[in-house]
């Protein structure tokens, strides 16, 4: 039996292509041109047992941009030739350089194995490489040769036929260039493969990764094919390299550049590499992280910032949320003064101020945090922090590039589960994935961040920061713990090797700080007055509609008849009938009561009222009381909704509400609230379904709905478990 495989030799100028080539091939080899041009094409062939290798060797580049002829050669090769395997020669002296060409393959699709060339200079330059390391984190074969001498080629060849005997379909890697460019990508791709444009030749991807590095051959092949989507596409890019500029004062190219070198870093940092004599050289960044990556020194400072970042946003941020309140306050006292009595009124007072300024309130605070946390993204500091984190990850079934999935979301406060659950794209493994985007929604997106405020400012406000440090580091263990429990049960599969990027530390602008900030903030307003008003208002309609039956609304009309006939309101003129100031307030004492008696039974009677009361049947294991199932069914919508709705239930129908005041004043001055409560509901709000769009979007990425329904169902009662445990405990103690 015989077989025939054709392959391509591939590398950097001097990595040894040439004398591997000759060693390989010996006098069997013909030169010619390739077509149309005068780069010269050497073709040859190898012979192992009953197989044929067919061999040619690509010129020599850095790169697989279209900046040189050779560059263009190399890939139109790869692309229309299709080759089984591309032997990637790499001069181990020189790797981080090197690899350089390795991630564009990869980024191809196209199988690799690499020859880690040059081995013996290496080593008396006093640099040893773990060339099994390597292959596990890189993904690929990597087989230690020495061209000169012919040490391992035959090893070589070996692993190569083992590699285009699996005749693999190509399968492009894809690697995160940050959040800007990656969420441009996503979008360029999509649209590139539903048009069917150049996805006959290229992969998706690879046509927008060129796009946005501005390949005029692609873009020139591309207006060819459709020159209306191409427009679109420039289009798209033009806005990105603008939003880089002003952000990052630099460009799609450097970020991508930027962001390649970074993932070899990744690679390089995890003890593939080790010098016997000191280098001298060490980059600013490689310097840098020597200290802050360290295995010691790394996660204290780690501590050290985001505590940091807590107490700079809770202790600062606390001064103009309360201008804020006190705005929103004074709002629904002149709506009260200048509307008359009626279902106007209420629905502007308590549906749409006390709902939507509930979550306004809070913008000061979402900003000072989305600051905080531009500053760590921009300085290239985050992904630092999903470096260290890996290896506590991989303790838990998970992979280094959940870290940054879990920050997405509000792992350290603030993000948002939809884009954390479509970053786990970048993950390999399905079973990794899935455990991460099911247990993404655990972190504190930006919408659960003002309850936590809220109750951690009602109920334990000594100690803001630390109350928060701890419901993060909380939020991490439960995440972790549940995803390794999925990892164990019904995601059971092993774990794989991964790669994170490490890009070069940054100054970040001023300007791009806060246009950053700005973004983020500018959504939540956003989102605030738009979704969160419209259910603000479904929601104040299910708690006042349908009203109360005209027998109880007389009942009320004569009590206040009574309160009015036994202290009349006006002195009048000429007779003896006056009413001392005491009296005059306990006359409106009086009448304010019955108001609130009958709004209070009138939210009782309500449909959200009823539904609320009837899940009290259940809730009260947990401590929860009929208003607060209320906003916890409303914040199924949207967790911003909770605190709406919360405001809107204890201003329609707070009993006990003496005087009207923030909502934290309210709730930490009501009997029927205490801190084991706010604690159990603080818990389960952290933990029960996410929100509807979250759900909808794990169900898209994981495939089926079905897993939509599970995140639904497994988080609720995940969450009501723990936080009857809780409350049912903290009851025996206080
Ligand atoms: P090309 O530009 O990639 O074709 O590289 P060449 O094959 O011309 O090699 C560049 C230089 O590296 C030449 O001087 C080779 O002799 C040398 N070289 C190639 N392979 C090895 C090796 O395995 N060990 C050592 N020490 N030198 C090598
Ligand atoms: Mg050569």
């Amino acid at each position: 039996m015989t077989a025939e495989f054709r392959i391509a030799l591939a590398g950097n100028p001097n990595s040894g292509k040439t004398t591997l080539f000759n060693a390989l091939t010996g006098s069997r080899q013909h030169v010619g041109n390739y077509p149309g041009v005068t780069v010269e094409k050497k073709e040859g062939v190898y012979r192992l047992e009953h197989t044929k290798i067919n061999i040619v060797d690509l010129p020599g580049t850095y790169s697989l941009t279209a900046y040189s002829e050779e560059e263009v050669v190399a890939r139109d090769f790869l692309i229309f030739e299709k080759p089984q395997v591309i032997v990637n020669i790499i001069d181990a002296a020189n790797l981080e350089r090197n690899l350089y060409l390795t991630t564009q393959f990869f980024e191809l699709g196209i199988p690799v194995v690499i020859a880690l060339n040059m081995i013996d200079a290496a080593r008396d330059r006093g640099i040893e490489i773990k060339e099994d390391r390597l292959a596990e984190y890189l993904g690929v074969p990597v087989v230690p040769i020495i061209a000169r001498t012919g040490f391992g080629t035959q090893k070589l060849m070996e692993e190569t036929v083992r590699q285009a005997a699996k005749k693999k379909e190509w399968n492009p890697k894809p690697i995160s260039y940050g959040e800007d460019i990656d969420s441009t990508l996503l979008d360029l791709e999509e649209k590139i493969t539903s048009g069917n444009f150049l996805t006959d030749t290229y992969p998706g991807r690879w046509v927008a990764i060129k796009y946005l590095e501005n390949d005029q051959q692609i873009i020139d092949r591309g207006r060819k094919e459709n020159a209306v989507l191409s427009a679109v596409l420039e289009k798209e890019v033009e806005a990105v390299a603008r939003h880089l500029r002003e952000t990052m004062e630099t460009y799609p190219e450097a970020m991508v550049a930027d962001h390649r070198y970074g993932y070899i870093k990744g690679i390089l940092q995890r003890g593939v590499i080790s010098h016997k004599y000191d280098k001298d050289r060490l980059y600013t960044s490689d310097r840098i992280d020597k200290v802050l990556t360290n295995r010691f020194l790394g996660p204290l400072f780690m501590g050290l910032v985001l505590f940091a970042l807590y107490t700079f946003t809770f202790n600062y941020s606390e001064l103009p949320v309360a201008w804020l309140e006190s705005l929103f306050g004074q709002l629904a006292l002149m709506a009260d003064h200048l509307l008359p009595d009626g279902q106007l009124k209420s629905l502007v007072v308590s549906g749409i101020i006390d709902g939507v300024g509930g979550v306004l309130g809070f913008v000061p605070l979402i900003m000072f945090m989305f600051f905080g946390i531009a500053i760590l993204e921009d300085t290239g500091y985050l992904a630092r922090v999903a470096f260290m984190l890996d290896r506590i990850f991989r303790i838990f079934g998970l992979n280094g590039s959940s870290v940054m999935a879990y920050i997405l979301s509000g792992g350290i406060a603030g993000g948002c589960a939809v884009p954390g659950v479509m970053a786990t794209r970048t993950l390999r493994s399905p079973k990794e994935r899935m455990a991460t985007l099911l247990t993404a929604p655990f972190m504190n997106c930006g919408a659960k961040l003002p309850v936590l405020a809220l109750f951690i400012g009602a109920f334990f406000s000594e100690n803001k920061a630390q109350y928060m440090f701890f419901f993060t580091i909380l939020s991490w263990t439960v995440a972790l713990v549940l995803a390794k429990l999925l990892r164990v049960t019904v995601l059971k599969g092993e774990s794989t090797p991964f790669v994170l990027e490490l890009p070069p530390y940054r100054f970040p602008t001023l300007k791009g700080l806060f246009i950053h900030t700005w973004e983020k903030t500018w959504q939540y307003i956003k989102k605030a007055g738009t979704v969160i008003l419209g259910i603000s208002i479904i929601i104040w309609a299910m708690m006042t509609y349908p009203g109360l039956p005209a027998k109880d609304k007389e009942n009320f009309t004569q009590q206040r008849q009574e309160v009015e006939v036994a202290y009349p309101a006006m002195i009048v003129a000429g007779s003896n009938m006056t009413i001392s100031q005491e009296e005059a307030a306990e006359r409106s004492r009086l009448l304010a009561a019955i108001d609130r008696a009958e709004s209070g039974m009138a939210l009782r009677h309500s449909v959200a009222g009823r539904i609320g009361i009837a899940l009290e049947s259940v809730s009260f294991l947990a401590g929860f009381d009929w208003r607060t199932n209320i906003a916890l069914i409303g914040g199924v919508a949207a967790k911003e909704v909770i605190l709406s709705t919360l405001g809107t239930a204890y201003s329609l129908g707070g009993d006990n509400q003496e005087e009207s005041g923030s909502l934290a004043k309210t709730l930490g001055a009501d009997p029927g609230w205490n801190p084991v409560k706010a604690l159990s509901v603080l818990l389960f709000i952290s933990y029960y379904a996410p929100c509807f769009v979250t759900v909808i979007c794990i169900s898209r990425e994981a495939g089926s709905w079905k897993w939509g329904a599970f995140s639904m169902i497994f988080n609720t009662v995940f969450a009501f478990l723990l936080a009857t445990l809780v409350f049912q405990i903290g009851s025996l103690f206080c």
